[in-house]
């Protein structure tokens, strides 16, 4: 048939002729038409692919069985034992890795990018902190509570095995904002050579809606993959606050996230590699749930530097400046009563930037002091608009 289409082309055929060229205008246009249709029909073929395909199961790696089976713990809940489909590369599967399992859930059918990224804004992982206890003022008492029930038993756990006594598991610190807080965790942290993870809980609840135990779990699961790890987690009393009537959605998610805390803290033991620290303004309003022995059952107490530890807290931060060398540090630690470590340090930054105004390469007691003044008034505006505000 085609060979006869060619023959009566070859014979008839003749590009001048209007007819033919509108014909073919017409088929090529045709032609582009089905193209389109073709490619429209792909695009739907794979979205009802997409529509009908089977969910996957979400789960983390737990361990690997000499068989070629594979423990995981399911984002539904149960830990499973399961088999590893041949795409998947099974050396490339350790614990910690994120899987798909298939929707029976018996298979493992991909491996999932690690999510670590993802979270990376709700904790923060600082493999080597740089803060040492030197950089610390006015806190040796802290400090030397903290090695004993911190560094001491990541560092010599076999030394409370051979007494039989259990170290904490957990300390909480509680104080003011500002007076060291996160400091301390992060000194103990490079001087115990841990990982430090750092997790601000107003965070879980506000950032991953419905996420929030979720995320508790991952951060406790990559403090086992990266130990010796200190969990340090900041502002605790926004997920660990008493009871309250569990009418809102909020409250009953914030609720689950404390309990998956307290499962997590419940579940490992007082001689494992992880430690946490939990740091808060509100020691008052705290669950005691989170106070029974086995979870945070020491406190340790950060209080607003004294004179000594203002002294201190200024000797830190001028030592690293350029001075004229006549610095009186009991004049400044006199007139900053009440004085944060964060607001000593302010002061410092503040006077430098007077002596740069001021054309000069080095700080005096001059810039020193014009800074205070300026922070107590800043302060002290602050408080007065504070009382304004309550009054109207
Ligand atoms: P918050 O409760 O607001 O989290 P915090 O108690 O954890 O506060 P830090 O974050 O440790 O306070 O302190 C803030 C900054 O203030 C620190 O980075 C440090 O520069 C300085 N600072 C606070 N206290 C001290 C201190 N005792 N010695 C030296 N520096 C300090």
């Amino acid at each position: 048939m085609s060979d006869e289409l060619d023959s009566y082309r070859a014979k008839h055929y003749n590009s001048d002729d209007p007819i033919v060229r509108l014909l073919e205008e017409k088929i090529e246009s045709l032609t582009k038409e089905l193209e389109k249709l073709r490619q429209d029909l792909n695009w739907y073929k794979g979205e009802l692919e997409k529509l009908l395909a089977p969910p996957y199961i979400e789960a983390i790696v737990l361990d690997m069985l000499p068989d070629g089976k594979v423990i995981v713990r399911s984002s539904s809940g149960p830990n499973l034992i399961v088999n590893v489909s041949s795409n998947v590369d099974i050396k490339k599967l350790k614990p910690g890795s994120l899987v798909a399992l298939n929707q029976r859930g018996s298979t493992i059918v991909e491996i999932l990018p690690d999510r670590e990224d993802v979270y990376v804004k709700s904790f923060e992982i600082v493999e080597k902190p740089n803060v040492h206890y030197s950089d610390i003022g006015g806190l040796n008492e802290q400090i030397n509570e903290i090695r004993e029930v911190i560094e001491l038993p990541l560092k010599n756990p076999e030394l409370f095995k051979e007494i039989g006594i259990d170290p904490p598991k957990g300390v909480l610190l509680y104080g003011p904002p500002g007076t060291g807080k996160t400091l301390l965790a992060k000194a103990v942290a490079t001087e115990s050579n841990a990982t430090f993870i750092q997790v601000v809980a107003s965070e879980f609840a506000q950032k991953f809606v419905g996420e929030g135990a979720r995320i508790v779990r991952e951060v406790f699961e990559l403090a086992r993959r990266k130990a010796p790890s200190i969990v340090f987690i900041d502002e605790i009393d926004a997920i660990g606050a008493k009871r309250v009537d569990m009418g809102t959605s909020g409250e009953r998610e914030i609720q689950r996230t404390l309990m998956q805390l307290l499962a997590e803290i419940d579940g490992f033991k007082p001689l494992d590699n992880v430690k946490i620290i939990a740091a808060t303004n509100r020691l008052d309003i705290l669950d005691p749930a989170l106070l029974r022995p086995g979870r945070f059952d020491r406190l340790i107490e950060v209080p607003l530097p004294n004179f000594e530890g203002r002294k201190e807290i200024f000797r830190i931060y001028l030592q690293k400046m350029k001075t004229d060398g006549d610095i009186r540090y009991d004049i400044l630690a006199s007139m900053t009563e009440g004085f944060t470590g964060a607001e000593i340090k302010n002061v410092c930054t503040e006077a430098g930037y007077i002596a740069i105004r001021n054309g000069r390469k080095y700080v005096n007691m001059t810039d020193l002091i014009t800074a205070i003044e300026k922070t107590k008034a800043k302060n002290n505006k602050a408080k007065n608009s504070d009382r304004t505000e309550k009054y109207v």
